[in-house]
């Protein structure tokens, strides 16, 4: 349930930070994303502190800004990388090879063989064909084998794509212990954003069934990698961090004990996704008959824009103006562009103030992930999202 206080500006942002990003914003033409550096090393630090004995390893589709790989480089972070290209964008800024992990499962052969001639050791797997590749072009490397899971909870699941059932991954523990690689551990994602923190412990509870089974064969996996999945801030509430660190702490304690495999974690969107805001503004406001009681609410940035994880409504991002006001209208908010598809809510119904004209700015909290790397080029001309660093790192 989304109460009226849930939908409180006071609960994204303070007044004095609104006003920071009103001030920076006030000279700039939307549409555009705020990233707030400071936030992102906040996040970072949580995390770290709530899994201090995990290895993260950022993802860093969220938001491939070289500033913000540079910032969690400092801090100490490892990469997960999807692509060569996201893996030669992290060797050319400077990231070693030996922090970054091939965690697509996806992987042409070539890709393999680059990455390996680059010193990248760590892969994931969840297919046959996939295993064979990274034999043939990454000998010996370190595998992950990647479990399904459900992603029931999420509210942007990422199951049935990924992963290969319990058995399978008996299966290819086996072949690639004979292909003398180096089975090292069991991923999973149990969806991203996931608002029920017991997907973790069915996962978990699986993975020390793999472990018991591996062992018999003479396999001695070695680590667990938890995925990403950790929350940020949007309008259906999620605990905090600290909650699913501490149930996740009690399910992997329940399960194994004083034998703690290496504990990897993931994240994306609980890295940055609360570190920005897109900045946008109000271009067309109408109705589609005269005696219609809705209002069409077009802004200057849509689907295409990077609010592709709109689709299905699925994250509801806080969304406020500068007018404030009691007096509100239930509305259709859409995108700009020749597209259908490009409506944002209209489901769910987002209010603005009576008073909103066109031409005012509306401020898209929680945007720092999967926004700018998800904008799409040059549909209907429009350039791809434009970024900004407000607060710099100390
Ligand atoms: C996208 C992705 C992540 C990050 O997930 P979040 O839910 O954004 O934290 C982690 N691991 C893999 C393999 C991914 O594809």
């Amino acid at each position: 349930m989304l109460t009226s206080t849930t939908r409180k500006i006071s609960n994204f942002v303070s007044k004095a930070e609104f006003e920071e990003i009103k001030k920076f914003a006030a000279d700039k033409a939307t549409p555009f994303l705020i990233i707030n550096l400071e936030k992102i090393a906040q996040n970072y630090d949580e995390l770290h502190e709530n899994f201090p004995t995990a290895a993260i390893y950022y993802a860093i589709k969220a938001n491939p800004n070289p500033r913000v790989i540079k910032l969690l480089h400092k801090k100490g972070s490892n990469f997960d990388a999807a692509t060569i290209f996201e893996i030669d964008k992290l060797l050319d800024l400077g990231v070693s090879a030996e922090r970054i992990s091939f965690g697509n499962t996806i992987k042409k052969e070539a890709d393999i063989e680059s990455a390996y001639k680059k010193g990248v050791r760590i892969f994931v797997t969840d297919s046959f064909s996939d295993l064979r590749k990274i034999a043939r072009r990454a000998p010996g490397s370190k595998i992950f084998f990647r479990l399904i899971t459900e992603g029931s909870g999420a509210d942007w699941p990422l199951s049935r794509k990924f992963g290969a059932h319990p058995d399978m991954i008996y299966d290819l523990i086996i072949e690639a212990k004979k292909r003398k690689l180096d089975p090292y551990g069991i991923s999973f994602h149990v969806g991203s954003q996931q608002r029920h923190i017991g997907q973790w412990d069915n996962a978990i509870g699986q993975v020390k069934q793999i472990f018991g089974l591996a062992k018999h064969e003479g396999v001695n996996l070695r680590a667990i990698n938890l995925g990403g999945g950790f929350p940020s801030k949007y309008l259906q509430p999620a605990q905090n961090l600290k909650i699913y660190a501490r149930e996740i702490k009690r399910f992997l304690k329940k399960n194994f004990g004083a034998n703690m495999p290496e504990i990897f974690v993931e994240p994306g969107r609980s890295i940055v996704g609360d570190a920005g805001v897109i900045v946008s503004e109000i271009i067309t406001i109408a109705k589609k008959s005269a005696t219609s009681e809705t209002e069409w609410v077009f802004l200057d940035i849509g689907k295409f824009g990077g609010l592709i994880e709109t689709t299905d409504e699925a994250i509801k991002y806080p969304i406020f103006t500068e007018r404030h006001s009691r007096d509100l209208r239930e509305v259709i908010l859409a995108g700009p562009t020749c597209d259908s598809v490009d409506v944002l809510y209209e489901n769910f119904k987002y209010t603005l103030p009576k008073k909103s004209r066109e031409g005012d700015r509306i401020y898209v909290f929680s945007t720092g992930a999967y926004t700018t790397s998800y904008s799409s080029i040059e549909f209907n001309g429009i350039p791809p999202l434009r970024e900004y660093i407000l607060k710099h790192e100390a």
